[in-house]
């Protein structure tokens, strides 16, 4: 009897047990893409000489994206809508911030009187009109009290996008927002050959309205009758699909790795500031100061330390994190340029030796 509870001891223990690659992963937060099909039901976008209507194109592609992604590992997918139905413009944005999604990407198909315009465009967010950004913002005319649900924005007047520069700004993702869509516009050429006609940026409201970085990508100009029997094809929609997910995945891979640094350095930090661990800023040694004397300049008041009867040295700041020190080191060296970082625990000095592993 005694073995077989042993037995199932040792049994019940690796069961239980799970690899510790496994939990980790799974610890780790998905990383959600919101994928935004433009238009839908009433709402049919723009419309080639052959009937090929752009919801229809939009929508093809992002559920094409949708599955590529979703096969990853730690990628939760969502869409605004994944068949023909009407979605309010303002409703996109919204559900992209109650589901903090990390990315947002919004699908669309251009168009344009000149049917000889061809070619895919990718944008990111600024607070200026352009006719594209007016076209896909104008749906909203298509909503019950939009005046009243839009605070009054027209999005036919170039008024309305100067008036967005006043109030909240990008939510500072412009800078990871415009490195998506350069990445996407390299694979949208490396993958359909289509005329790359470059990143831009215009105000449209679901870029504007979602906070996260987010790229809107017009995929073809359906008003060109070249462009429009390309975007009929199922295979050319999977080309499309295809270049926006590896894009987004390289993306992913970065954002991750940064993120797993940054975890690394907090983790770090933690741990020396439990074990006492605190930097001040060195800049003078000799002659005994007052710690407000007037030469100290900006680094008043001082912390004076006492070497010998004759030989004093003062300190500036007191800082939990190396990142800090650094930054005060810094400011410090426009008044004493040797300045230097010193560790400290619980308030003794550290010897050069001591002070080397905390100083990275
Ligand atoms: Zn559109």
């Amino acid at each position: 009897m005694k073995q077989v509870l042993i037995i199932l001891t040792v049994l019940v223990g690796l069961v239980c047990q799970k690899p510790v690659a496994v939990a980790a992963a799974e610890s780790r937060k998905p990383f959600v893409v919101v994928i935004d099909a433009g238009h839908g039901g009433k709402d049919e976008g723009a419309s080639g000489k052959k009937k090929l209507k752009e919801k229809d194109i939009n929508l093809a592609v992002a559920l094409k994206l949708g599955a590529l992604l979703e096969k990853e590992k730690n990628i939760k997918v969502l869409y605004t809508r994944k068949t023909d139905v009407f979605v309010p413009l303002d409703d996109r944005a919204q559900f992209a911030n109650k589901h903090n999604a990390n990315l947002f990407i919004s699908i669309h198909t251009n168009s344009a009187e000149n049917h000889a315009a061809n070619g895919t465009e990718v944008y990111t967010f600024s607070p200026s009109s352009n006719t594209v950004a007016m076209r896909e913002n104008a749906v909203m005319e298509l909503e019950e009290n939009y005046k009243k649900k839009y605070e009054g924005f027209d999005p036919n007047s170039s008024e309305s996008y100067i008036q967005w520069d006043l109030v909240a700004g990008d939510f500072g993702f412009s800078g990871q927002s415009k490195e998506l869509a350069s990445s996407i516009s390299r694979q949208l050429t490396k993958q359909t050959g289509l005329y790359n006609r470059g990143i831009h940026q215009a105000g449209f409201w679901v870029l504007k309205y979602s906070n996260m970085p987010g790229v809107l990508v017009e995929v073809g100009y359906v008003s060109n009758l070249e462009e429009e029997k390309f975007l009929r094809k199922d295979s050319s929609r999977e080309k499309l699909a295809s270049a926006i997910y590896k894009a987004v995945v390289n993306y992913k891979n970065k954002y991750e790795k940064k993120a797993a640094a940054k975890e690394k350095d907090v983790k770090a930090d933690a741990e020396r500031i439990t074990a006492g661990i605190h930097y001040r800023i060195q800049f003078y040694t000799g002659a005994r100061k007052n710690i407000n004397a007037k030469e100290f300049k900006s680094c008043v008041p001082a912390t004076e330390y006492k070497i010998t009867e004759e030989r004093y040295t003062y300190t500036y700041g007191d800082e939990q994190t190396y990142a800090k020190a650094k930054e005060l080191l810094a400011k410090v060296q426009k008044d004493f340029k040797d300045a230097f970082i010193a560790v400290f625990k619980n308030g003794e000095r550290l010897s050069r030796e001591e002070a080397r592993p905390y100083l990275k």
